[in-house]
């Protein structure tokens, strides 16, 4: 790899976003390079399972959808390499990356680094997540029908998904770490008029139980005000506390907008560097679904050969 060779595509990241631009890059023979991380593969790795992903009517596992994904960029002569970047050079092209001790250059790069949603430094919390434990309402919050369900943080997101998981809980119980929400005021009105939805003010969470079962049991809270801490009977518990992308390997090289994603430009994946695209969650705060992210990366293979193609580089 460290031959001077210099790659048509690179593309960093192997979640549905960088597979997806794999499948389309190789099809077209751009002959693409993905870089995959450490946790190759991305959130979906430890999604237990995935029912919104069209073309899976009976659901697919998390896993499964990656290594097919993975399968179908294989075939068409995508080539992987393994490791987490450690340093890049966006300058000029072609953009030089560097893995371990190896050297990649490519006259394109796309960033699929995803996002990692936000959990707090608890072991108990660590090891229950896909166990009764989520950061998605809309992949998992249908496996909570009629059960006691629990939503931790404040802001838009944890009322929105509070309100989501409405429609499966018995209850919605918010845990908020604070007395006064963070969340816009139209969302703080509608979750608190939801008949199904309590709050928890002041509060934090202390312990996951139900590790010996395997799934979720209950949850130990913590009243700040008293210092008290209670267990309640829980079924899912939903972290809605952030999502970070991951950006650090850019060494501040791209633009960020002021929640720390990838700015691209308008209905492009492009971004304000030429050749260079960034796909998926690390760019998208909003959507942040395996479908969305598989659908830039397609974008981002397309307008990175349109690329090549306006400057006769492809061959
Ligand atoms: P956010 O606004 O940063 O809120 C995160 C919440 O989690 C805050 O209430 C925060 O508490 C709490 N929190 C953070 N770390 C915690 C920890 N370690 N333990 C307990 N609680 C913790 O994030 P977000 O809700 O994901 O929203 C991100 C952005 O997307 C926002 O700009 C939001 O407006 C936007 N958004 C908009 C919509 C919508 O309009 N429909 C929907 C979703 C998201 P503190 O309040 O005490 O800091």
């Amino acid at each position: 790899m460290s031959d001077n060779k210099i790659n048509k595509v690179v593309i960093i990241g192997s979640g549905p976003a960088g597979l997806t631009a794999g499948i389309y890059a190789s099809r077209s023979g751009l002959s693409p390079l993905i870089i995959e991380g450490m946790e190759s593969g991305g959130q979906l790795m430890t999604t237990n399972d995935v029912e919104n992903f069209p073309g899976f009517p009976d659901g697919i596992t998390g896993p499964e959808l990656i290594s097919n994904m993975r399968k179908q960029a294989e075939k068409f002569g995508t080539k992987f390499v393994s490791g987490d970047v450690t340093s890049i050079n966006l300058e000029k092209r072609p953009f030089t990356i560097e893995i371990a001790d190896e050297k990649i250059l490519t006259k394109t790069l796309i960033i699929a680094t995803g996002a990692k949603a936000r959990y707090p430094e608890i072991d108990s919390v660590k090891k229950m997540i896909g166990r009764g434990v989520s950061a998605c309402a809309t992949c998992d919050g249908f496996f909570f029908r009629d059960k006691t369900i629990f939503v931790i943080g404040g802001g838009d997101s944890a009322m929105e998904e509070a309100m989501f998981l409405t429609q499966f809980g018995k209850t919605v119980n918010v845990v908020h770490r604070r007395d006064e929400l963070r969340a816009s005021k139209i969302m703080q009105d509608l979750a608190r008029s939801n008949k199904k939805i309590k709050f928890f003010y002041s509060h934090t969470v202390s312990e996951v139980l139900g590790e010996e079962e395997g799934k979720v049991t209950g949850i130990k809270l913590k009243d700040l005000k008293t210092n008290e801490e209670t267990d309640y009977q829980a079924d899912g518990i939903f972290f809605a506390i952030g999502h970070d992308p991951n950006i650090s390997f850019l060494n501040r090289q791209l633009e960020v907008n002021g929640m720390n994603y990838l700015v691209s430009k308008p209905d492009l994946t492009a971004t304000a560097v030429e050749g260079l695209y960034a796909a998926g969650d690390v760019s998208d705060h909003f959507y942040q679904q395996a479908i969305t992210a598989a659908a830039e990366g397609c974008k981002a293979a397309i307008e990175a050969e349109k690329f090549l193609l306006e400057r006769n580089e492809v061959n």
